[in-house]
């Protein structure tokens, strides 16, 4: 996976994948980890470390999986938890489905185009049928265009054109466990065994504490099993997460989501909120500093909601400061907010504590009330700056971002404006723009007056465009600044200057990345003092001065 250098349009960069981490066209999605050997090396220290109990129920010892994510952050750290409920059953973890027993999808419906790339990927598995297999051997073995006239099934250059590079993937899916798992399986439910036969499992994510038990039944031969319910209280813990990040640990404080934003699929496919006890979140954070974390980052769709179900009772902001109280954390992160439940008490824990970090990332979707209105966001454009106008006020500044939808039903051209004008007032660090994309289910799919697909197109190049050009003059203005990094990369690439120098690039307290070069060996999980030099609308770029 590659680096946050300058990346594409729609998705600005930054680590910290506020929302739902997809990437748009032309964007990618935030690196979780360095492709970089030596990364990959203190990963798999980390990975070990990790492991914790439960490893011993050693079932299908040798069987393998394969393990696709699509999505935001919350994804991927739900994928890193059922690769630990995987590794404890004895599954090792492969790169492609060829060689897997298992395979599965860990899918996004957030937009259509994320649920469309499932099926995609279900489509290069579906096992080829007799004939279809004749006329692939057959053409293999040369046979050509009479031999498949005359069993009537379509013509050599045919059969080599229509299996083209998926042929392999098709031809090794037989026999195989595949399943689908996360949002759209929620979404779709026991529709996806009509459209794909030959899915065996299919389980949403309110309900992955099933997961050992539905492998348990898979691989005792049961040929279908599902687990769709939401209506559980339970929150997806473990103590087997396989972390892929060796720098930040990710941590879901609380599950589901009880808003109802009238375009989001959120509250359908991953349940009501379901908060974790604190006592077993500080437990699994006093673990992470154990095992060599500095960084964690509490994951929520609406992380600030966290409402503990312990006789506790603790508030969100207590659990910030007591996370950030932890000894060995030197950096704790949380995501996403929502501007409804954004109170003082967040920022005056910032203030108290060094260790939260100076970013909040606080959706807005739009800058106007009567487009907030319509969406259900609970706040007008006023609320929202009442909210914007706290972190402002704190005693450091605190780097904020968003996500902004453009071409929502009903949506003018002054509405539009009104959300530029809230970009130039508040001044984001990083902008996460979508299209407007109609999902099942949700109360906006009937709402009339849709914005044609071109005219969403062009508001939100405009967006990006202003935004793009907010960013770089608010990174301009940190030349010559010192920022503490904490390196999780190293570039493969030559040092252009030819001194015998490596490229790093790490990530401030702000989440910013910085690109630098230090002839040092060896830095990555290092917090390093780095100058910045120059500035993108993207990333920063410094020289290193001194060890953090
Ligand atoms: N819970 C967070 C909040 O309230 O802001 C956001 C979580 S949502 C998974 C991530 C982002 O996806 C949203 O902030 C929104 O900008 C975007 N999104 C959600 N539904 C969308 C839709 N139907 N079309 C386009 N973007 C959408
Ligand atoms: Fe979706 Fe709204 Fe819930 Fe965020 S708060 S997950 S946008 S319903």
């Amino acid at each position: 996976m590659g680096k946050s250098f300058d990346i594409g349009l729609e998705r600005l960069t930054g680590i910290g994948v506020p929302g739902d981490g997809q990437p748009q066209e032309g964007g990618v999605k935030p690196p979780l980890q360095d492709g970089d050997g030596a990364v990959s090396a203190s990963l798999e220290e980390k990975t070990r470390t990790l492991k914790g109990a439960g490893c011993g129920t050693h079932t299908s010892e040798g069987a393998t999986f394969y393990l696709e994510t699509f999505g935001c952050q919350m994804n991927d750290h739900d994928s890193e938890k059922v690769a630990g409920v995987l590794l404890a059953r004895g599954y090792r973890q492969v790169d492609g489905p060829e060689a897997a027993k298992v395979i599965l999808y860990n899918t996004c419906s957030i937009r259509e185009k994320a649920a469309q790339k499932v099926f995609s990927r279900l489509g290069e598995l579906r096992p080829v049928e007799a004939t279809e297999l004749r006329w692939i051997e057959e053409s293999k073995l040369g046979l050509g265009k009479s031999a498949n006239l005359e069993i009537g099934v379509p013509r050599a250059e045919d059969a080599e054109q229509r299996s083209g590079g998926v042929r392999t993937r098709r031809l090794q899916s037989a026999g195989k466990i595949i399943g689908v798992l996360g949002c759209v399986a929620q979404q779709e439910g026991e529709g996806i065994f009509e459209r794909a036969p030959w899915v065996s499992l299919v389980c949403g994510s309110a309900s992955y504490r099933k997961l050992p038990q539905l492998i348990a039944e898979l691989e005792a031969g049961n040929r279908r099993v599902t687990g769709l319910d939401t209506d559980t209280d339970e929150t997806f813990e473990t103590e087997i997460t396989r972390r892929d990040n060796p720098f930040r640990a990710y941590l879901t404080i609380i599950e589901g989501c009880d808003k109802a934003c009238s375009y989001c699929v959120v509250p359908f496919t991953r349940g009501p909120e379901r908060s974790r006890a604190s006592a077993s979140i500080l437990e699994e954070v006093r673990q992470l500093a154990e095992a060599g974390y500095s960084e964690v980052q509490l994951l929520g769709q609406t992380v600030n909601s966290y409402a503990d179900p312990s006789a506790r009772k603790m508030r969100f902001s207590e659990l910030l400061a007591a996370v950030a109280e932890v000894r060995g954390i030197r950096r704790v992160r949380f995501t996403t907010s929502h501007p409804r439940d954004f109170g003082k008490d967040i920022v005056e824990a910032i203030d108290a504590h060094p260790t939260i970090c100076d970013q909040v990332h606080l959706p807005v979707q739009s800058g106007s009330t009567a487009v907030l209105r319509a969406m259900a966001r609970t706040y007008t454009r006023e609320e929202y700056l009442e909210k914007i106008a706290l972190l402002k006020a704190a005693r450091r500044p605190i780097s904020i971002s968003t996500d902004v939808i453009v071409g929502f039903p009903g949506e003018t051209e002054k509405d539009f404006e009104e959300t530029l004008s809230l970009l130039d007032e508040v001044q984001y660090d990083n902008v996460f723009a979508f299209k407007y994309s109609p999902r099942p289910n949700t109360p906006s799919l009937k709402m009339a007056d849709a914005i044609p697909e071109e005219e969403k197109g062009r508001r939100l190049a405009i967006l990006m465009d202003r935004q793009r050009e907010i960013q770089r003059v608010r990174n301009e203005k940190l030349v010559g600044e010192m920022f503490e990094v904490l390196v999780d990369g190293k570039s493969r690439r030559e040092n252009p200057s030819g001194v015998r120098a490596s490229q790093w690039s790490g990530h401030t307290s702000s989440n910013r990345v910085v690109n630098f070069t230090s002839p040092e060996q060896e830095l990555l999980g290092d917090y390093v003092q780095v100058k910045v030099t120059k500035a993108m609308p993207h990333s920063l770029v410094g020289e290193m001065v001194g060890r953090g």
